[in-house]
């Protein structure tokens, strides 16, 4: 609980000014005004650090994302419109045409559609794993492979990967691991484990009650001597490093993606992912407590329950040893049937039926028929979503008072 305790002072520190404003201010203008000639070209060509536009940049999204940077330990960050943005940007930034992706785990709908539909329509090439398949990932490398995407916890699957073997993988080969790390750095740091880029839907925990949709990338810095993105592979970086040297990959972030796609966050979000991030280190604790309590509690009743906490999950020992601080708020429940995972759904009184995680209240959603009814059953299967499969994430109620309305629900 150290990690918690940690953050607890850090996030309401510096989410608060220590002068004039206390709450952050936002900055609702789509331009700003540069006043002369030499001032603009100034800011154009980065020696002037000043606000440009809003799409490439926002002073109140700037103060969202030098948290998320120090949150964890990268040398900055790019907040963005939404999760699938922050995701759609760091790996748009490093692909071309012909270039290949190693994805591995999970994954979260929108992010396995991206790959298997979305960047496939633009020549590229996405070969999915599973998280153990350590050889197969080394097998399936290639000189076109730019990029290696996991999920730190795989969602809903639920299956945690070895994030340091994998790391170990992409920097043997100078490959880019991308990680998204929705659950926070308070559960997990990517980028002390070898990661160069981690990508969060702030959307769901970091804000906490479904009142803004947000994500953010975060980077490291490039290093002085050998780095990956320093190589061949990576010919597109040599003009950031000159340029902007430790902190390349922003600048590769915002001009090969953010500026042209203009996937950018907006001020009034990135305000409220603030606030939700001020009490984020109080409220992660309670709940990936409550979620073992409930997780422990269903499954001896004789729920179907998926959580790494319990002992007959393939990753409970990687659980106990490099997720100590827990693995966010999700567990799934296998109910057996369509029927019957309707049916204890529409019997729950706590649950929200909603497609969103992370929240407050405990939201609940039946997958096959709702996030994955677009894809095929080898899909589904690969995913690990069956006809039964409800996805649970548990919120700041009482678990007790959870666990009883469950219990009742599927009775
Ligand atoms: C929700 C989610 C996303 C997408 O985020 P949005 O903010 O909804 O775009 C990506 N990855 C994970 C793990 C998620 O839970």
């Amino acid at each position: 609980m150290d990690n918690f305790e940690k953050y607890c002072t850090q996030f309401v520190q510096e989410v608060g000014s220590k002068e004039g404003a206390i709450s952050p201010t936002i900055t609702s203008s789509a331009s700003f005004a540069y006043g002369d000639c030499e001032t603009a070209e100034g800011i154009f060509n980065g020696s002037v650090k000043k606000p440009l536009y809003s799409r490439v940049g926002n002073p109140t999204s700037a103060k969202l994302e030098s948290l998320m940077a120090m949150m964890d330990g990268g040398v900055g960050a790019v907040a963005t419109s939404s999760g699938m943005g922050a995701i759609s940007l760091s790996v748009m930034s490093l692909l071309s045409s012909g270039d290949e992706v190693i994805s591995v785990g999970g994954l979260f709908g929108g992010t396995y559609s991206f790959f298997s539909e979305t960047t496939a329509r633009f020549g590229i090439k996405t070969n999915f794993f599973d998280v153990d398949e350590l050889d197969a990932i080394k097998a399936a490398i290639t000189q076109n492979t730019k990029i290696i995407f996991l999920e730190s916890v795989g969602n809903p699957n639920m299956r945690l990967p070895d994030i340091k073997a994998i790391a170990q993988i992409a920097n043997d080969a100078g490959i880019a691991l991308i990680v998204d790390n929705t659950i926070t750095p308070l559960s997990i740091k990517p980028l002390e484990l070898g990661a160069d880029i981690v990508v969060y839907s702030t959307t769901k925990i970091i804000s906490g009650n479904a009142s803004a949709l947000g994500g953010c990338a975060v980077f490291r810095p490039i290093n002085e001597g050998d780095d990956k993105f320093k190589s061949e592979r990576y010919p597109f970086m040599a003009k950031f490093i000159k340029g902007a040297g430790k902190m390349a990959l922003v600048p590769n972030a915002k001009k090969r993606a953010l500026r042209d796609f203009g996937m950018s966050a907006n001020a009034q979000a990135s305000y409220q992912t603030m606030l939700g991030l001020e009490t984020l280190a109080l409220r992660m604790p309670r709940v990936v407590n409550s979620v073992e309590v409930i997780a422990k509690e269903l499954s001896k009743n004789g729920l179907d329950i998926n959580h790494p906490c319990l002992e007959s999950h393939p990753h409970h020992e990687r659980y106990k040893s490099d997720f100590s601080n827990g693995c966010g708020t999700l567990l799934t429940i296998d109910m057996g049937s369509k029927e019957k995972a309707y049916q204890f759904l529409n019997r729950t009184k706590l649950a929200t039926i909603t497609a969103n995680i992370g929240d407050s209240r405990t939201l609940a959603l039946h997958m096959a028929s709702t996030i994955y009814s677009d894809f095929n059953e080898q899909e589904r299967e690969f995913l690990g979503i069956t006809d039964g499969l409800i996805r649970v994430s548990i919120g700041l109620e009482n678990p007790q008072d959870i666990i009883e309305d469950f219990l009742n629900a599927a009775r």
